[in-house]
């Protein structure tokens, strides 16, 4: 997507050339029987998969370990052992695809699983039990069990990030991810959209009956009040694609890096003087071991808004800590989802568990059909601007809708993208939220009663639930130097990158946000060794 506003750009862009025109391309390292590492990054999420493949193409001659405290997915294997897979929510996926199907399919690329494998008190093994929130613990990490939704962030998103992380440095960036993810709104291999019968026909014909506008890019590119389209999403042939299948399962060919799964990072070493990380404490299927670190090695912590200040903690890494970072643990964000049902007679629900035998062989055989199509079927925003909206910032809702899982009824969800942080300690303004969804709540309620469609919950009543998109924990500029992405605080080899760097949330569904963050940081951190050798050299 080129959007030319941006006169810093072309700039930026010929920097990087010239950077790569004097590259040095090394030999890749043998590290098969390696016992001390140049990187270890804790975590093959969504930036950590990114972060660990492009330091071991940028890198070649050093070895890099990813530690992984969850088992695999689909997103890695190269060739199919449920075994090794670990169950769906309802198990069905595994047990009966595979063995039934002798299929390469599982339910972690099979794209119309979200609703079975979303695990929303994280009490299954591929979140983390005990945790505040749900947050995945699976090779992919939210990537393997998310929505999938690709939305191209807003200019605003980047108001709050430092200098050097604003849209035209990230402009790039978020090109490249576009175009290596597959943003695309018909997952089905087919190129069919699937289950538009399912209630989002409804919502969509009652909003143009309030004046919404439909469009093709409205739910992807920079998304505006009014609009509503059909969400971009990450697949490719029919199958889920992730930062884990799409940069890390290559990257694995070579020989300088290592997945271990079910490796948990347990505890990052420093040595006497606090100032230099010398190895890790992990546990290793069960078992507890230590891994050392080479002299000039790199530990690059990528566990997510949850799990990363987690590790930074039991490493005495914070607030009044050995390594004094005042900013470890500190601004927790979420975005905030509520629902609102309607009463719509005779409408039949989608049946996804089990999924009927037909849907099962379709997709089986063809990839395609409404086991390829994502969850949220039609997305639209809704300008929620309030007296106390931030003079210059939107306060943008948005609404989305999915295949009925109930008869007679549509289930709208509604998406606070820019909540208020709560500056008396809490995670978000609940009061600034609740009236933000209700001025959503009630556009869609006008819009769906004039086509005779009953509110069936009562309307100043909703939920208000954690999306799963933690932020803010380890924040950028202040956490972490925004130019090299290392610790604040005096240790000199550890990074973090992650959705914890985010000042925001961003105005959008965060993930593509966050790769081509991931993307560029990786390019910076493939300078931590003193040399440019290659920097996100396809750019
Ligand atoms: C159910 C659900 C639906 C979502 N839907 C969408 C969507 O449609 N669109 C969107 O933009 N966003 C969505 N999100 C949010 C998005 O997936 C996350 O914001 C994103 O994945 C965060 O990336 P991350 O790299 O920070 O962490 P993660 O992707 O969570 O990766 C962290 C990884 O680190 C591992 N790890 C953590 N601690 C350790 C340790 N100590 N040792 C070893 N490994 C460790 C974890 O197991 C995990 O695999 C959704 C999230 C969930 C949970």
């Amino acid at each position: 997507m080129k959007f030319t506003v941006v006169s810093a750009f072309p700039v930026l862009v010929a920097a990087i050339f010239a950077q790569t025109a004097t590259a040095v391309v090394r030999p890749v390292k043998d590290c098969t029987n390696t016992d001390k590492w140049d990187v270890v990054v804790i975590g093959s999420g969504t930036a950590g998969s990114i972060v660990a493949a492009e330091l071991a193409t940028g890198s070649p001659d050093k070895c890099v370990l990813v530690l992984e405290a969850g088992k695999n997915s689909g997103q890695v294997l190269k060739e199919h052992d449920a075994e090794k897979l670990p169950q769906s929510q309802n198990g069905f996926f595994e047990k009966s695809w595979t063995t039934v199907h002798e299929s390469p399919e599982t339910a972690w690329n099979t794209p119309g699983t979200y609703d079975v494998l979303n695990c929303w008190g994280g009490e299954c093994e591929y979140g983390w039990p005990d945790r505040r929130a749900l947050t995945a613990k699976i090779v992919g990490g939210g990537s393997s069990i998310n929505g999938a939704l690709m939305q191209y962030p807003n200019l605003e998103t980047w108001d709050a990030y430092p200098k050097g992380w604003k849209f035209e440095d990230m402009q790039p960036y978020l090109d490249k991810i576009e175009e290596k993810m597959g943003a695309t709104s018909y997952p089905s291999a087919d190129g069919k959209h699937y289950n538009d019968d399912k209630g989002s026909d409804i919502v969509k014909e009652a909003m143009l009956g309030i004046g919404f506008r439909e469009s093709e890019d409205a739910a992807f590119f920079m998304p505006q009040a009014y609009t509503m389209g059909i969400p971009r999403v990450c697949a490719k042939n029919g199958r889920r694609t992730s930062p884990a299948s799409e940069f890390l399962a290559p990257a694995l060919d070579q020989t300088n890096i290592q997945l271990w799964t079910e490796a948990e990072a347990e505890k990052i070493l420093l040595d006497a003087s606090s100032t230099k990380a010398t190895g890790l404490d992990i546990v290793l299927k069960g078992e507890k071991q230590t891994i050392k670190l080479a002299d000039n090695g790199l530990v690059v912590i990528s566990g997510g808004g949850i799990m990363t200040p987690e590790v930074l903690l039991n490493s005495d890494i914070g607030p009044g800590l050995k390594v004094d970072n005042d900013a470890v643990n500190k601004g927790l964000t979420d975005k905030i989802v509520s629902n609102a049902e309607f009463h719509v007679p005779g409408l039949k629900k989608y049946e996804i568990s089990p999924p009927t035998q037909e849907h099962q062989d379709l997709y089986v055989e063809k990839q395609s059909g409404p086991l390829a199509q994502f969850g949220p079927l039609l997305a639209g925003f809704i300008d929620a601007s309030l007296d106390d909206t931030e003079p210059g910032k939107k306060n943008t809702v948005e609404f989305f809708v999915g295949a009925s899982q109930k008869d007679d009824e549509v289930k709208v969800y509604f998406v606070h993208f820019t909540p208020k942080k709560d500056l008396g300690g809490g995670t978000f303004d609940r009061d600034y939220t609740t009236r933000s969804f209700k001025k959503a709540m009630d556009v869609v309620a006008e819009a769906m009663g004039k086509k005779g469609y009953e509110q069936t919950n009562e309307p100043d009543k909703f939920p208000l639930n954690a999306m799963n998109h933690p932020a803010g924990t380890c924040e950028i500029g202040k956490c972490v130097d925004e130019n090299t992405l290392l610790l604040k605080g005096g240790v000199t080899n550890i990074a973090v990158v992650d959705n914890s760097l985010l000042p925001e949330q961003a105005v959008v569904h965060s993930v593509f946000s966050l790769m081509a963050i991931a993307l560029r940081a990786a390019g910076i951190l493939n300078n931590f060794w003193g040399e440019v050798q290659i920097q996100n050299d396809e750019l």
